[in-house]
């Protein structure tokens, strides 16, 4: 990592004015020490070597919360996939051959590596995606998880076999891993996405090509940097930043042979039909427009801070955010000042800084959107009951800021509740009864997640049975599935049949063999 070079830079950029904070660099004491009169430009990690991409445009990689520029991402080009994937392709004839009893020592190790570098990963996501350090933490635990489960794979991996099918035949099942593989991730997990994928496909044999969001590639960068220290042979694990001729390469290079994508709807259907039409198989995760309901016997003040917490945590920006916040049968008289007033007491800041419970959205043209979205509202006839449009937030006056937004009576079919605002934006919709609820969350177009609050049995039941989203919690206002469950998106949300994280992984990266033998009994009476 360099330690020398960290020496040198902080020397040479203590006392400009044009100071940067350099991506390499994220360690506690030093990433906010250490800094630069011009930002790094990030390398790709190709068959065992940080290279330069082909790049001939660059994207800014923006501090949220400040506008500074970290580091420049390159936008890779078709030559930088080749070259992953042709390494990735010819280290794939040893590694599949690597016993999984010895695969997953690497990832023992890297559960070891990260978390020995667990503070300055969960810096370093707060730094680039701007969510605060606890959230930060909180995704760099569930990446964690995810490769504690991999280490599973002996067992996960394990065949079918059926003795007798017929007189003296056999015949049995193995899985056998599907070659090169490419994961393709959104900017609002940094730390935490590629891992539903990455350790999976390891264990289970195959080699891998990681491509990070260009918006919030360090952290990436920075695990790539553990991976190379625990000793994977070149070709097995390689990454490559860029956007979205980067993604096409991917879904074109036939060598590659499935594809994982998380990220926006229209992206997820584009890579699913392309990467589908040129044989590969793939899986894609769309966006999000969850509904949350709240019954009348809810626990107040369980259900508010929860409800808070889901709409309002990562500044919204998660996938399993709650948007629509269904009131049902006069709930609203206890839950709309509730919310109101959990909603303005929230503390918005630097995610860095202590006691800060919600970061900056991701960029100012984020933001843009987002203000834009909720104008779209008031238009339609929303009221606005807690406006966080365009705050100030001191210290922080260049930052990607959004205060926490409420807006009231919004209608069902209206832009702002069919529509995926991906920031701290809370629309308040009131409706009769469970069974319009359940309506409502059934004629969305995604079906990510739904929740329901309540503490009567009989409607959770109902709920959870009738809801179409993948994803339901009940008293629950993040229902992420643990490692061990599948990342259960529906309808606009998913694209495909097996998600990430656990068993559906590891069916995603295998590819079933089946074997039917026969051995004759006479053949036998010769020993
Ligand atoms: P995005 O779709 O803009 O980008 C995702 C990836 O696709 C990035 O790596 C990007 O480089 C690439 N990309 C962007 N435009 C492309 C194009 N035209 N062609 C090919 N590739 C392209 O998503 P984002 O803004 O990074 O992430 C936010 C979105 O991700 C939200 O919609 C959110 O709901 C979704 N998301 C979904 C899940 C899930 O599990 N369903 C999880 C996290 C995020």
């Amino acid at each position: 990592m360099g330690s020398a070079l960290e020496g040198e830079a902080a020397e040479e950029g203590a006392g400009s004015d044009e100071a940067r904070l350099t991506p390499t660099h994220l360690d506690k004491t030093r990433a906010e020490e250490v800094i630069m009169a011009t930002p790094e430009r990030l390398k790709n990690y190709i068959n065992g070597t940080w290279c330069d991409a082909t790049a001939e445009s660059w994207v800014d990689v923006q501090d949220p919360a400040t506008a500074e520029i970290l580091a420049l991402a390159p936008l890779s080009q078709a030559v930088d996939v080749a070259n992953a994937a042709q390494a990735a392709a010819a280290a794939f004839t040893n590694w599949r051959q690597v016993p999984a009893t010895q695969r997953i020592q690497y990832l023992f190790r890297l559960k070891a590596g990260l978390e020995a570098h667990f503070e300055e990963l969960a810096r370093s996501i707060t730094m680039e995606n701007g969510k605060v350090l606890e959230e930060a933490r909180g995704e760099l635990r569930r990446a964690i998880e995810n490769v504690e489960v991999a280490c599973g794979i002996p067992v996960m991996m394990l065949g079918e076999f059926a003795e007798d099918i017929a007189s003296g035949i056999d015949e049995y099942m193995i899985r056998q891993p599907v070659g090169v593989v490419a994961s393709i991730c959104p900017f609002n997990f940094p730390g935490m996405i590629p891992f539903w994928f990455i350790p999976y496909a390891l264990a289970c044999g195959n080699t891998v090509i990681v491509k990070p969001s260009e918006r919030t590639p360090l952290t990436m960068s920075r695990i790539f940097h553990l991976l190379e220290e625990l000793g994977f042979p070149p070709g097995v694990v390689n990454m490559v930043i860029g956007g979205a001729d980067t993604v096409n390469a991917i879904l074109d290079h036939p060598e590659i042979r499935g594809v994982t994508f998380v990220g926006s709807t229209a992206v997820a259907r584009h890579v699913y039909s392309r990467a589908a039409a040129n044989g590969k198989r793939v899986q894609a995760q769309g966006g999000a427009k969850n509904p949350v309901i709240i019954l009348p016997d809810a626990d107040p003040d369980m259900s508010t801070r929860i409800v808070i917490d889901s709409v309002f945590g990562n500044a919204g920006q998660r996938c399993l955010a709650a948007a629509n916040v269904v009131l049902v049968g006069g709930a609203e008289h206890t839950f709309r000042p509730a919310l109101a007033e959990a909603a303005e007491r929230r503390v918005v800041g630097s995610g860095l800084d202590p006691g800060v419970e919600m970061g900056p959205v991701i960029t100012l043209q984020s933001k843009s959107r987002i203000q834009g979205l909720v104008q779209t509202a008031l238009d339609e006839g929303a009221r606005i009951l807690v406006d966080g449009r365009d705050p100030l937030i001191t210290g922080h006056e260049s930052g990607f800021f959004i205060r926490p937004t409420i807006l009231d009576s919004v209608l069902p079919n209206s832009t702002i509740a069919c529509t995926e605002v991906f920031g701290p934006v809370m629309s308040l919709i009131e409706l009769e009864s469970v069974d319009n609820a359940i309506d409502l969350v059934n004629s969305g177009l995604y079906g990510n997640m739904a929740c329901i609050f309540t503490s009567s049995g009989a409607a959770a039941r109902k709920f959870r049975y009738g809801a179409q989203a993948g994803n339901i919690g009940i008293n629950i206002g993040v229902a992420a599935p643990m490692a061990f469950f599948p990342f259960s998106g529906w309808k606009e949300s998913f694209f495909g049949t097996l998600h990430g994280q656990g068993k559906h992984a590891v069916e995603f990266f295998t590819q079933t063999k089946v074997v039917v033998e026969r051995w004759p009994k006479e053949w036998s009476r010769q020993f």
